[in-house]
């Protein structure tokens, strides 16, 4: 978590309302495995990180409350009374979206005025927008004693993203930026929400991110669609979510479905064993089978479920030519963003070196590489 990050938020919350603000801090997070599973009731296994969204919040006396982004220089003014969304892609959605949900609950509050910046890569995959969402959703919960659980605020994060936002995300983002624990991941059930906190220990190897830095336009449309896809797949087995279909009842459907849908339901099964898996060679030390077990998921992720794109696959491609690179896969939604590495600690610099030189080389643009670190989840700093 960014000191300076704290004090920029808490000055200009500060300058602007002539009050000290309650502080909230929500991270970001990576997923080790479980890609496009969490909607269809399935397994993921994420972690928080200690990059995130600052939030100041205070309760104010005027009829109107007034929200402002540092990073986007805009402020929004909101008529309790009358929340709408907005018909443009804006960051204001997010903000309404958690109001509005939060409202909905019969939970009745006063204006506030609110200061927020962050310092996750935004649309990178690392979902900025659940740290977004999470930072307000407690903000108010500990402003107005509203006395929601941390289980009700995710859902209410992850409300304002599908009604307000428009994206049927899944629950991980939401669950893994609230309940993170520092250098664990969590081994989430998302149809139960059981999880399991899970030491990661990587012995010899770290967790490097390279961020592609594009995002392609499908990005939006093509997790929807593939929601769809989903969507028909048990609508047709008449089952309630994809976790309740089996291979064989899959495969029942192969003269029903596009070869192209029947692939992206076998992703979906398959990955889902890939996270066990995942699991539980990382709680046998067993890090050279985490390592493979991200490349297969990558070639279904590519292959099967066609979430990948050119940067992507080039980056997981390079990396697998590096020894010192014992898996490596995309992470995220897809079509843009980062890719995860396990890439061996003496070996570092090496590959940073290389994979920026090749990828600049190829798409005459920079990657970002970064280090993460695991941290805590969504928390009160102040
Ligand atoms: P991701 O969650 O992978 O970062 P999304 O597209 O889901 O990508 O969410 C990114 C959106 O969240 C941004 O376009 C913006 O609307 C909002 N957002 C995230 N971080 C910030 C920030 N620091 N300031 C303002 N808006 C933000
Ligand atoms: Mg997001």
């Amino acid at each position: 978590m960014s000191k300076k990050l704290i004090n920029k938020v808490e000055k200009s919350f500060i300058s602007e309302f002539n009050t000290n603000p309650l502080m909230i801090f929500s991270p970001g997070r990576i997923n080790l495995i479980g890609e496009h599973t969490d909607y269809n009731n399935g397994f993921v296994f994420p972690a928080a990180i200690d990059k995130g969204i600052v939030l100041a919040i205070e309760k104010s006396d005027n009829n109107y409350s007034k929200v402002i982004s540092i990073d986007m220089h805009e402020e929004l003014i909101l008529n309790l009374k009358n929340l709408k969304k907005i018909k443009e892609n804006t960051w204001k959605n997010y903000i309404i979206g958690v109001i509005a949900e939060i409202l909905k609950k019969g939970k009745e509050f006063t204006n506030f005025n609110c200061v927020f910046a962050g310092n996750i890569p935004v649309g990178s995959g690392l979902s900025s927008s659940a740290a977004l969402e999470n930072s307000l959703a407690l903000g108010c919960n500990e402003l107005f004693n509203l006395g929601l659980s941390k289980r009700e605020l995710i859902h209410i994060s992850q409300k304002a993203e599908h009604n307000y936002v428009g994206v049927n995300c899944g629950i991980m983002d939401q669950y893994a930026s609230m309940f993170g624990k520092q250098g664990h991941a969590i081994f989430l059930d998302c149809k139960t929400l059981n999880s399991e906190l899970v030491p990661v220990h990587l012995t010899d190897y770290e967790v490097i991110l390279v961020n592609s830095n594009v995002k392609h336009a499908l990005a939006e449309s093509g997790y929807n669609d593939r929601y769809a896809v989903c969507q028909k797949i048990i609508k047709l087995l008449n089952k309630p979510s994809l976790r309740a279909v089996s291979i064989e009842e899959l495969n029942t459907l192969k003269a029903k479905i596009s070869e192209s849908d029947y692939k992206k339901g076998l992703y979906v099964l398959q990955e889902n064993e890939r996270v066990v898996a995942c699991k539980n060679a990382l709680k046998d030390n067993d890090i050279k089978s985490v390592g493979e077990i991200l490349f297969q998921s990558h070639i279904g992720q590519s292959k099967m479920y066609d979430i990948s794109c050119v940067e992507l696959d080039f980056l997981v491609e390079t990396a697998k030519e590096n020894d010192s690179v014992i898996g490596s896969r995309m992470m995220g939604g897809g079509f843009g963003g980062c890719t995860i590495n396990l890439v061996l600690k003496k070996d570092l610099q090496d590959f940073k070196t290389k994979v920026s030189t090749r990828y600049k080389e190829k798409f005459n643009k920079d990657c970002s590489i970064y280090k993460v670190k695991l941290g805590d989840g969504t928390r009160v700093i102040k």
